[in-house]
């Protein structure tokens, strides 16, 4: 969207460019056959079909094709990682810069590519860099370290449990709510202000090595845990730099805020190929819930949003409390689908893409009703 700039006491729209309803917008991206798939190749026909001028796809399963499916963006595996940062991410982080939260999440079967779209640090190859990277370097040229802090945290959920990725062993994290604003925050959790993207860089990789080391250490793989970065941007508010006043009614200027505070989200999500595991076979539901209770409880989130339910079970799990007001309120969310072609993967790709498709259908402004 078009970039403007927004007073701090008037968030009553985040409608930049028509473009924008609120809805949470949800991009499909195909990976590229690895070796597996291609040695499955001549016994499974490719499961998806993309039309991504037209942003849609088709399932298909051997001689059944399905309807289309529509998303706000379709990206083949020839995408660049700087398309899909600036169809995904751009526009949160422009509204996160103009004061407002945002989220971006990664949902799909492990494998698929989640964390090369979220959090590749392109090492290498700095065209390689995912949206974590790209992220911080679009907040870092657009705020002034004199005026502006910019400050992370790095956690990473698993089996209800927060880990700190910047400080290991730290105890009582927990997921606290300000009862007037809803707005969520961690305590307890490490903080980092951070002085350019080489030290950004420096703590996403130390992050990194630490999420291996606590998997390796309590036998479980990073497929199953959720890694949650929380980027916080305080700016002075610019009211006082030749804003249009006009709309401010009856609002004297000594009221507003004088500091702008938003968040930033970015949710590199456990596999899904769980939940959709636990939906085909009854008796492992309960075991699946327990393996991942949060994502189970996302998708419940999603379903409810999505069916304009009156209960959405937010308190269910600590990811959905954690995201309780990305999906509420102001904030602007993106979701990124990763799917992969080979039919091997089809009913998870088709999990995948009803998980999307029923995003696709939730409105931010909708205020969440509790029990
Ligand atoms: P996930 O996080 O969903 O389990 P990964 O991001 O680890 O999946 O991706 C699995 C492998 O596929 C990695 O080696 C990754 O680099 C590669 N990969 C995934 N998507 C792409 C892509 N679009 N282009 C190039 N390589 C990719």
């Amino acid at each position: 969207g078009a970039k403007r700039s927004i007073n701090a006491g008037l968030r009553a729209s985040i409608d930049d460019d028509g473009a924008d309803s609120g809805r949470v917008r949800v991009a499909v991206r195909l990976c590229p056959k690895n070796a597996e798939d291609l040695s499955h190749e001549s016994n499974f026909v490719d499961c998806v079909e993309l039309y991504p001028e037209l942003k849609r796809l088709k399932l298909r399963k051997n001689n059944w094709i399905s309807e289309s499916y529509k998303f706000d963006e379709v990206l083949s595996e020839n995408a660049s990682q700087r398309r899909v940062y600036e169809v995904v991410a751009k526009p949160v982080v422009e509204s996160v810069l103009n004061g407002y939260n945002g989220t971006v999440m990664a949902y799909g079967q492990t494998g698929t590519g989640k964390t090369y779209t979220i959090g590749h640090l392109g090492k290498d190859d700095s065209s390689e860099r995912g949206i974590m990277v790209r992220a911080m370097e679009e907040i870092l040229s657009n705020t002034s370290p004199l005026m502006d802090t910019v400050s992370i945290s790095y956690l990473q959920l698993y089996l209800e449990s927060i880990q700190d990725l910047l400080a290991p062993g730290k105890p009582n994290i927990s997921i606290s709510e300000d009862s007037k604003s809803g707005e969520v925050s961690m305590t307890g959790a490490a903080i980092f202000q951070i002085r350019d993207i080489q030290h950004f860089l420096e703590l996403l990789q130390i992050g990194e090595a630490n999420r291996h080391a606590a998997n390796t250490k309590l036998n479980t793989e990073s497929s199953r845990s959720h890694a949650i970065l929380m980027v916080q941007v305080k700016r002075p508010s610019r009211v006082h730099e030749g804003n249009d006043f006009s709309s401010l009614e009856n609002t004297a200027t000594a009221d507003l805020p004088t500091i702008l505070k938003s968040k930033l989200v970015v949710v590199d999500l456990a596999g899904s190929e769980r939940i959709d595991k636990s939906g085909s076979e009854g008796h492992m539901l309960e075991e699946a819930k327990f393996i991942n209770l949060s994502l189970t409880c996302l998708g419940k989130c999603i379903n409810a949003l999505a069916e304009n339910s009156p209960h959405i079970p937010t308190r269910d799990s600590k990811l959905t409390r954690l995201l309780r007001d990305s999906f509420g309120g102001h904030a602007r969310t993106s979701l990124v689908i990763t799917v992969g072609p080979s039919g091997i993967n089809y009913s998870e790709t088709a999990s995948t893409i009803m998980f999307g498709q029923r995003a696709m259908k939730v409105v931010n402004s909708v205020k969440l009703k509790e029990e």
